[in-house]
């Protein structure tokens, strides 16, 4: 296997909220990291137009991709335009064959918000036919090498239907905190905006009352991230979790339902 993990999210900031916790840690364990936000984020501001909007996220979600220490990727639309669709599933099926991820870090499949959810549909389609030869994209088709895809925890920890969603794996993220409030804090474009939009009344603090919440869940950690392993079906050997290699930081729900 290859150690390289890729995260993919729907926009600049979606990484640092959920995903960068865990990967920094694959990093620290010799993976090479990917960072990609499918979208600009041009619609992320009251005050700027869409086009600022998008120069100014591109360098903030650049900066923190060096932070986190991974290879950045730029977006391939708009806000509200991701769509599960031929062209970008094209587009990020070529990066995924060219990258060749064993971990996939994406969204939840449900979500409160729809860029959300066909962020993680177009991640799975994209792996999903990394070994289609006669599938096209930019590069040819893989081998269907084994590849884990682990779908994160929807915004307030609930489905759009309202049910309570539980983590299957909690990642103890407490060691790279740090890292990941700085990753955060280079998205400064989006503090005031986000107070002013959805009234989070503090960017940061939302971010960290999130990790506190999923830590205390887990009863071990005090800040964590939490996953759901996607069934192996199409992508890997049933038992392929490559989230282990985290060690100690790894931890199953034993309350998660399994079939
Ligand atoms: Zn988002």
């Amino acid at each position: 296997m290859q150690k390289i993990a890729m995260a993919i999210a729907a926009h600049p900031d979606d990484i640092e909220f959920l995903m960068a916790g865990t990967l920094a840690l694959l990093k620290r364990a010799g993976y090479e990291t990917h960072y990609m936000n499918l979208s600009t984020g041009n619609f992320g501001s009251i005050s700027q137009d869409s086009q600022m909007t998008t120069q100014i996220r591109l360098k903030e979600a650049m900066k923190s991709a060096e932070l986190l220490g991974a290879n950045f990727h730029p977006p391939i639309c708009d806000d509200f335009e991701i769509f599960y669709e031929r062209e970008l599933i094209k587009k990020l099926s070529g990066i995924i064959r060219k990258v060749q991820p064993a971990v996939i870090l994406t969204h939840s499949p449900s979500d409160y918000m729809e860029d959300h959810m066909n962020t993680s549909r177009l991640a799975v389609t994209a792996a999903f036919v990394r070994g289609i030869p006669n599938y096209p994209t930019e590069y040819p088709a893989v081998s269907n090498y084994n590849c884990a895809i682990y779908h994160s925890l929807p915004h307030g920890l609930v489905e759009p239907l309202r049910q309570k969603v539980a983590p299957e794996i909690f990642i103890d993220t407490g060691s790279v905190q740090a890292l990941k409030l700085k990753a955060l804090q280079a998205h400064e474009s989006q503090q005031t905006w986000l107070e002013d939009s959805q009234k989070m009344n503090s960017y940061i603090r939302a971010m960290e009352g999130f990790s506190e919440r999923i830590g205390s869940m887990s009863n071990e950690f005090e800040h964590a991230e939490g996953w759901r392993r996607r069934l192996h079906l199409g992508f890997s050997e049933p038992d392929f979790d490559p989230l282990k290699d985290l060690g100690k930081a790894y931890l199953l729900n034993k309350t998660y339902i399994e079939s």
